[in-house]
């Protein structure tokens, strides 16, 4: 008998829990094999302007089509790919199949301005695989200028970066690709100590957006200027402000609501990105949306 997690039940064995484990562990053996396959798909997520209401950039969400299961999101599998080191080759073919997009959709519109690809990139990639190599060679083969990649990583993954980690954001960030922090505020890090490290950009973790106070502008709630705000908006206005000061461009995430949308723009965050503009899609969406006659306003 097992007692279940968090619950008063006392049960023989959890059918969902048993169902979960088995499949990790067909998901995990599976992982390399439909890395050659061909089985994973990427989505797009818009990143706009809060002030210009366009399409600054577009983040890279990876998605494995499972013969089986069907199109599994990455919580199903990146910290399997992790674990088994398969998060390598994968994580090459994100940075290839993003970067070839980004070239497709730039050579479409030689004279319009075209928003630049977000990839993720996991730890692993950075300390069991030659990252600048990687990224260099992708770059050279796609013909994508480096200002039209970031990286996105997370707190965790450049904490206590030296060594090898660090040399190679250095180079990457030198040779102008974009380096983000990931989910920024949930870890440990200060913006003092990533003020020592190559970064060009914060996207603010969604929990911190959620947190502001039910869709509501200061406007809205008919507040002057000076008036207090809840204690996570003072605190995120502070990040924000501490972020320009070092020169880096601030992204929020899970915007979901206009009203939190006009907040951080009263706040001063350059780009959001959140189910308010568009949920992630197909490279056909944004490849439209390029296409339409103006650009998408908020
Ligand atoms: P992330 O990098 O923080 O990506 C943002 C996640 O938030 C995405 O989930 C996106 O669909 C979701 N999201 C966006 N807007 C909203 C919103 O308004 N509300 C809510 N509730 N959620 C929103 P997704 O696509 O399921 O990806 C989850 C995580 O998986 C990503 O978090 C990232 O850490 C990881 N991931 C995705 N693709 C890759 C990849 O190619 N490589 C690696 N290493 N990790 C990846
Ligand atoms: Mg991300
Ligand atoms: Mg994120
Ligand atoms: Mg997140």
């Amino acid at each position: 008998w097992a007692k279940a997690d968090g619950g008063s039940r006392w049960t023989l064995f959890d059918p969902e829990r048993d169902a979960h484990r088995v499949t990790r562990q067909a998901l995990s053996s599976a992982l390399r094999p439909a890395v050659e396959r061909g089985e994973f798909v990427l989505e797009y997520q818009p990143l706009v302007g809060l002030g210009d209401g366009r399409l600054h950039g577009v983040e890279a969400l990876v998605r494995w089509q499972h013969p089986q299961y069907g199109l599994l999101p990455p919580n199903r599998f990146i910290s399997l790919a992790e674990e088994d080191g398969s998060i390598v080759p994968l994580g090459r073919w994100v940075l290839r199949t993003a970067c070839a997009q980004a070239r497709a959709w730039q050579l479409a519109h030689p004279e319009g301005q075209v928003p630049y690809v977000s990839v993720n990139v996991a730890v692993r990639q950075l300390w069991d695989s030659d990252l600048v190599a990687d990224v260099g060679k992708v770059l050279r083969e796609t013909g994508l200028p480096p200002g039209l990649l970031q990286l996105e990583l997370t707190e965790s993954a450049v904490m206590g970066s030296s060594g090898r980690p660090l040399k190679a954001l250095r180079e990457l960030k030198e040779r102008g690709v974009r380096i983000a922090i990931d989910d920024f505020g949930t870890g440990y890090s200060s913006l003092a100590y990533l003020s020592r490290l190559p970064v060009s950009a914060l996207k603010l973790d969604g929990s911190f957006v959620r947190a502001f106070r039910q869709g509501e502008s200061a406007q809205e709630r008919g507040d002057a200027e000076g008036v207090t705000h809840p204690a996570d908006e003072v605190i995120v206005e502070a990040m924000v402000q501490l972020a320009h000061r070092l020169g880096l461009t601030v992204t929020a995430e899970c915007v979901e609501t206009a009203g939190q949308a006009a907040r951080l723009r009263e706040i001063g965050c350059d780009t959001g990105q959140g189910w308010l503009y568009s949920r992630p899609v197909p490279p056909e969406h944004i490849t439209a949306l390029l296409n339409s006659p103006s650009p998408p306003r908020t």
